[in-house]
């Protein structure tokens, strides 16, 4: 079984309930909707198509809804502009083409206090690094720039302005409705995209908190300040992104590793589920087989014991998103058979039922258990279990709630399973699930497991640990 868990972006390429069936069935355990592009009509329905799926399979599928943040887009354009190193560009604020030069380049931009933002002589990076620009002039609805690189300006490309607090609030009218739209159809995750600070992860925090249906808030780790505050905004979140996209564009490239390493090590220090996002397996956008870089890559993330890894647009719009998939399980399955980093041997423990779930994790490692199997009902148990990375023995946890077990797909190692709890009879409780395993063929005769959960004693229910031959 694979214990790194893989999210796999929807679009164009993936978005038919066929394609999505074949997803599930080659391993995706999240589905990502990116709201930088998302329609409201089509949320509603790929998420009515993966419920489906989920359920017809018997298996827990996390649905994690992306925001776009406080991102600087520009506008639509009728076809490409064509762009030359040495070009004259305009950006335009509002509709301010009377002010362009006749013939010049320009585009408009979906953020009133772009020209406040940009500095002259500071760089303006466009499409993911494509496109470099210098700003010359600005006035209050302008900014003019010149062409630092060849490409071509498509519609509602993503603008990066290294180094400058955007002053577009955290959450924007845009993502408000977005987060609106996940709670009612009842998303399993939500992303921060652009966090800066803990109070950013707050504010999603409260807007989300009068809802019955409480998804897991990701904070996405995109530029220099994220990376300032990154402790104190894991502290608030309840899982971590690096996401390298924009990371890479907002620091020195050669940052990146090293950024990506602290990150990853800090949140097994923390306990945050932490994921390696973005160009993982870049170059099968367009090729059926990955680079030896990308291998390279896909294994550190796997070494790193990081709990997910996530594919962009290598699912959205790419070729080959089955066989990414495919090459993602084949890699981390290898990676995981070789040992990895061990930074939750840093694990920071502060609550008894962590310790208890220690204990469970070291016994399963010293009797080689089969499995750990965790009986919980909100998550914690299993999600302490996955922190601790039990050196043989997948977790399967067993909670008597969908929703529950769908918010444990992010989870190093933890296998969500959904079965009626006997409240008064823990022992029936067990044993179903056992029956359960052993028919799923993940337990045989012989073998043993650990178990970690409630049993009664007298008349009191309390959490227990214990060994147990099938
Ligand atoms: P994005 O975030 O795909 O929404 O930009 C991920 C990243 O920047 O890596
Ligand atoms: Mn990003």
């Amino acid at each position: 079984m694979r214990s790194t868990k893989i999210i796999a972006t929807l679009g164009p390429a993936t978005d038919s309930p066929e394609m999505l069936g074949k997803m599930i069935d080659a391993g995706m355990n999240i589905a990502r909707l990116n709201m930088s592009h998302a329609p409201a009509d089509w949320v509603r329905r790929v998420v009515r198509d993966i419920r489906e799926h989920a359920k017809a399979r018997g298996i827990s599928i996390g649905i994690l809804l992306d925001t776009q943040g406080p991102a600087i887009r520009t506008g639509d354009v009728a076809a490409r502009i064509p762009i030359k190193v040495g070009d004259r560009f305009f950006f335009l604020t509002r509709d301010d083409s009377g002010t362009v030069p006749p013939g010049a380049l320009s585009t408009s931009v979906g953020y009133d206090r772009f020209a406040d933002d940009v500095e002259v002589g500071k760089t303006i990076i466009v499409d993911n690094g494509e496109i470099r620009m210098k700003v010359l002039t600005k006035t209050s609805t302008r900014v003019e720039c010149e062409c630092l690189t060849d490409g071509s300006m498509g519609s509602r490309r993503h603008i990066n302005l290294p180094g400058v607090r955007v002053s577009l609030p955290a959450l924007t009218d845009k993502d408000r409705a977005d987060i609106e739209l996940g709670l009612e159809v009842g998303v399993d995750y939500i992303a921060l995209s652009f966090v800066r600070d803990p109070a950013d992860m707050e504010q999603l925090r409260s807007l989300v908190a009068p809802s019955p249906h409480q998804p897991r808030l990701i904070a996405k780790i995109e530029h220099q300040f994220a990376v300032d505050h990154f402790e104190a905004i894991a502290k608030v979140a309840d899982a971590v992104m690096v996401a390298r996209g924009d990371l890479g564009i907002e620091c020195p490239y050669e940052e990146l590793p090293i950024i990506q390493r602290r990150i990853v090590k800090k949140c097994q220090e923390l306990g945050r589920p932490v994921i390696v996002a973005t160009h993982l397996l870049e170059s099968m956008i367009t090729n059926p087989m990955p680079t030896r870089a990308e291998i390279t890559d896909v294994a550190n993330a796997a070494f790193e014991q990081a709990d997910a890894i996530m594919l962009s647009g290598e699912t959205t719009v790419g070729k080959y998103p089955l066989q990414c998939l495919e090459v993602f399980d084949t890699i981390t399955r290898r990676i995981e058979r070789s040992g990895g980093a061990r930074y939750h041997e840093l694990a920071d423990l502060t609550s008894p039922r962590q310790k208890l779930a220690k204990s469970a994790v070291l016994l399963a490692n010293e009797l080689r258990a089969a499995a750990l199997i965790v009986f919980t009902r909100r998550g914690h148990m299993a999600r302490y279990a996955s922190w601790l990375r039990p050196q043989y023995s997948p977790i399967f946890a067993f909670t008597d709630r969908w929703p529950a077990a769908d918010a444990l797909t992010i989870c190093r190692g933890v296998h969500p399973r959904v079965t009626p709890f006997f409240h008064d009879q823990p022992e029936k409780t067990v044993d179903a699930a056992l029956a359960q395993l052993v028919q799923e063929g993940v337990l045989k005769r012989g073998d043993t497991a650990v178990i970690l959960g409630n049993v009664t004693a007298g008349d009191q229910v309390v959490d227990a640990v214990s060994p147990r031959t099938i």
